[in-house]
């Protein structure tokens, strides 16, 4: 089973986040565990103080290593070939999350996602503490805290008996680098707007010709990259990744 502990100086924004929707329903299942984990418990001083100036100079402040290091060790475990908790930092210059990612996350035994704020972390802690950084896209957000949360729910479709259709997840957008085509419910016609005849016909073979056209249309109009990274790894010579 997958154990996720967060490390966070916001432990409280995961308490509704934990029990909601398709995560809330595998965690009270069992199926994963959740925990989010205050950092200022790991301080010593009175004012439990987790961040300082930079050495250097420069805007705003930078979180202290000690607090960081001894809660990573007393939730994971120290850093070595012992350890077998999976320590992610949540960084914009961190490799991009994808799907690929979370499906490969979710059959760890123990992940550990470490939430930075301010300006960031003192580097340090990535040396002796972090395994790996990850990024949820090109900008910049306030903390780890919302990406935390992104990883938590992309992992956790991957989780088996999360989804109750385990084909949920593999027929989404970027499995196998497509874009879901274009998905209706009723009724047949709203404001003029008629579902398309085909998925009303009633003809499974049909239906999933359609739905594979609509993909790759949809995927070469939005997002033509996912399709030309693809060819471009089939046209590579084995032993290149
Ligand atoms: N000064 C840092 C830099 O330029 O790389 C950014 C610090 S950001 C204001 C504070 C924290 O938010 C980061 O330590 C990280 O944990 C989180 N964060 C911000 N953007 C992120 C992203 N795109 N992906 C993952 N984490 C992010």
């Amino acid at each position: 089973m997958l154990r996720i502990d967060v490390i966070t100086i916001f432990p409280e924004l995961f308490e509704p986040f934990r029990k909601l929707g398709v995560l809330g329903g595998a965690v009270e299942k069992g199926l994963l565990e959740l925990e989010a984990h205050d950092l200022r418990r790991f301080t010593q001083d009175k004012h439990r103080t987790v961040d300082d100036i930079p050495y250097g100079g420069g805007p705003g402040m930078v979180m202290k290593p000690e607090p960081l290091v001894e809660a990573i060790e007393a939730i994971a475990g120290r850093k070595g070939p012992e350890r077998n908790a999976r320590v992610v930092l949540l960084s914009p210059q961190g490799t991009p999350f994808s799907q690929e990612v979370a499906e490969n996350w979710a059959r760890d035994e123990h992940l550990v996602l470490v939430c930075g704020r301010y300006e960031g972390i003192d580097q340090r802690v990535i040396e002796l503490a972090v395994d790996q950084e990850t990024s949820i896209g090109d900008y910049v957000v306030s903390g780890g805290e919302v990406p935390a949360m992104a990883v938590i729910e992309a992992v956790s479709r991957f989780v088996p008996g999360v989804l109750g259709n385990p084909e949920s997840a593999r027929t989404e957008s970027f499995q196998e680098r497509m874009l879901e085509g274009p998905q209706y419910t009723r009724p047949v016609d709203y404001r003029g707007q008629i579902v398309p005849p085909v998925l009303r016909s009633g003809d499974h073979g049909r239906i999933a010709d359609w739905r594979k056209k609509q993909a790759r249309n949809r995927t070469q109009e939005r997002r033509p990259d996912l399709i030309n990274r693809d060819e471009a790894q089939q046209r590579k010579p084995r032993g290149e990744d």
